[in-house]
């Protein structure tokens, strides 16, 4: 998720054409947050805070203050400040700062649904293989942390799922298994079941089919996506940046895929090399594997 993330943050909010003529297979930095290369996001930084919480005695409480001293300490900052802060999440630190009931600080509008949550939930699969078993209720609860639309929610629980195939069975049966469970909508409640229709195809949609914004659709569409079409790590980041718009987070998404697919040793050694703070993030996922 990290490398993907750092690799995306240069060129993120350019257009399709303007990130197919500029992304190079090398590890960029500076451009649009003016970072050195290797720099990750907020994505990074919430998922980081979201896993660190989990390695002992998880609560979702701890999780919302990890939120909380990320954005007022920098807490797993890459240079020490919190950078490119969505405005749905912006709103809900600032009221679980104020005391707000976590499970009620997201936004829960129609327009709340950004991918804000899908952006930084795929760590709670550690978890789960952790305590050895799988919850949709954790993962719904920590999507509305910051965001409460059930969209929101189900695209976290959707997501999890399909990495959880992954893990288990790998790419290509995940994938069937996956299509089944989404068109017997076992993850969908009914109202929202229209937003998740395109799952099942996927593999059959052209490029031009597929959006690479900040809704969440969007976000889990294009992770997916970029993951069924490509075969190797590099290939499926590289894809993943070169649909432009939401690029650190579409590729910090579909990092976090491909590492489960691939493992973290088919990441480019250039890009892992390059990554800011890359022995404490390997030291946190450590933790979070072995439980301590
Ligand atoms: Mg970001």
């Amino acid at each position: 998720m990290a490398v993907g993330d750092a690799f995306g943050v240069p060129y993120e909010f350019l257009s399709r054409e303007e990130a197919r003529r500029r992304v190079t297979e090398s590890m960029q930095g500076w451009g649009t947050h003016n970072q050195p290369p290797g720099t990750w996001s907020d994505d990074t930084s919430l998922a980081l805070c979201t896993a660190d919480a989990m390695v002992k005695d998880y609560s979702v409480s701890k999780v919302a203050q990890n939120f909380v001293k990320w954005l007022d300490e920098g807490l797993w900052t890459p240079h020490g400040t919190a950078f490119d802060i969505g405005g749905t999440t912006r709103d809900a630190i600032n009221r679980l700062r104020s005391g707000v009931d976590p499970m009620l600080a997201g936004g829960q509008d129609e327009m709340d649904n950004g991918n804000g949550s899908l952006m930084r939930i795929l760590p709670v699969l550690w978890y789960f293989e952790q305590k050895g078993h799988y919850d949709v209720r954790t993962v719904a609860e920590l999507s509305s942390l910051t965001h409460g639309h059930p969209r929101s929610m189900t695209a976290c629980v959707t997501l999890v799922r399909f990495a959880q195939l992954i893990l288990y069975h790998g790419k290509e049966k995940a994938f069937d298994v996956f299509r089944k469970e989404v068109k017997e909508n076992l993850f969908t409640q009914d109202e929202q079941a229209a937003h998740f229709s395109r799952l099942p195809h996927l593999d059959e949609l052209p490029e031009s089919e597929i959006q690479s914004g900040g809704y969440v659709i969007h976000t889990l569409e294009a992770s997916i996506w970029c993951l069924l079409n490509t075969g190797n790590y590099k290939d499926a980041v590289l894809k993943a940046v070169r649909l432009g718009d939401d690029t650190d987070t579409t590729a910090c998404v579909t990092g976090g895929l491909a590492g489960i697919a691939y493992g973290w040793q088919s990441i480019p050694d250039e890009w892992l090399t390059s990554l800011v703070q890359k022995d404490e993030i390997m030291g946190l996922c450590d933790r979070l594997e072995s439980g301590g």
